[in-house]
């Protein structure tokens, strides 16, 4: 139950990660043909801030899918529910709402 949410968190995030990617390739294409790294033209420090913008996102959904990995391992290895600092158990409804967080609130 809980194994197959998580799954299906990674997959979502997962494919998050590749639109966000494909996005951010045709961006920097798109920049290439053109005069964006000219910091004097307008529509150049458009797109590198569009760019700067994707890149962060990209970041952090690559770091999602790596944590839900984690979350996975820590499943199987039967220490998914325990908080890393304190060691007790995160309660339920927390891990529904951040399935790859590894502390209950007190230690977040
Ligand atoms: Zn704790």
């Amino acid at each position: 139950m809980r194994r197959t949410d998580l799954v299906r968190e990674r997959a979502e995030a997962e494919r998050r990660l590749e639109t966000l990617a494909a996005d951010l390739a045709a961006v920097k294409q798109a920049s290439e043909g053109s005069n964006a790294d000219d910091e004097h033209d307008p529509e150049g420090a458009t797109i590198a801030f569009e760019r700067e913008q994707l890149s962060a996102l990209v970041r952090r959904a690559r770091q999602r899918v790596l944590d839900l990995d984690a979350a996975l391992h820590r499943l199987d290895a039967g220490t998914y529910a325990r908080c890393r600092t304190c060691g007790s158990t995160i309660p339920t409804e927390r891990l529904e709402a951040l399935p790859a967080t590894q502390t209950c609130r007190d230690c977040a």
